[in-house]
């Protein structure tokens, strides 16, 4: 005889991520789009000002560096293989410019990625972001985690 069970614990509906990337891209809230996602440069606010939705949630840590790496690494690569094949460039020209529009680019898309990392785990739920505390599995009891982070 089938039988339904219905817990409190049920996921939610679906989040679409795209629109929370984009959001996330753009420094805001990944939920509403107003509020801003950072309090500084790399903190994410909390909460959100405009919305509420909790934001301290997410667990970024070195995947928005790794992502802009690879587009700067793309960026400046095929830059210098342009001015290699297309410029007759001096040595110090090369070396001007390079390592400066590196830093430059790494440092601008950092916030944006973390921020699209940040919107793209808010809109699958992860880490806390579900609106059930995450529940740590171990030895003995499971203890839910720590609302109160100082990172
Ligand atoms: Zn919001």
């Amino acid at each position: 005889m089938p039988y339904d069970i219905t817990t409190s614990r049920m996921s939610p509906g679906p989040r679409e991520a795209w629109p929370a990337i984009r959001r996330g891209f753009g420094c805001t809230c990944p939920a509403c789009g107003k509020g801003r996602m950072f309090g500084r440069y790399l903190k994410v606010n909390p909460v959100c000002e405009a919305c509420g939705e909790e934001m301290f949630h997410e667990e970024a840590h070195d995947f928005p560096p790794y992502i802009t790496i690879s587009i700067v690494a793309h960026v400046v690569l095929l830059g210098v293989v342009l001015a290699e094949q297309h410029g007759n460039w001096p040595m110090w020209l090369h070396m001007a410019i390079w390592p400066v529009l590196t830093i430059i680019l790494a440092l601008a898309l950092m916030q944006p990625v973390k921020g699209a990392v940040v919107g793209y785990q808010w809109a699958r739920r992860m880490h806390g972001f579900g609106g059930d505390d995450e529940v740590i599995l171990g030895k003995g009891e499971p203890q839910a985690r720590s609302r109160d982070r100082t990172m």
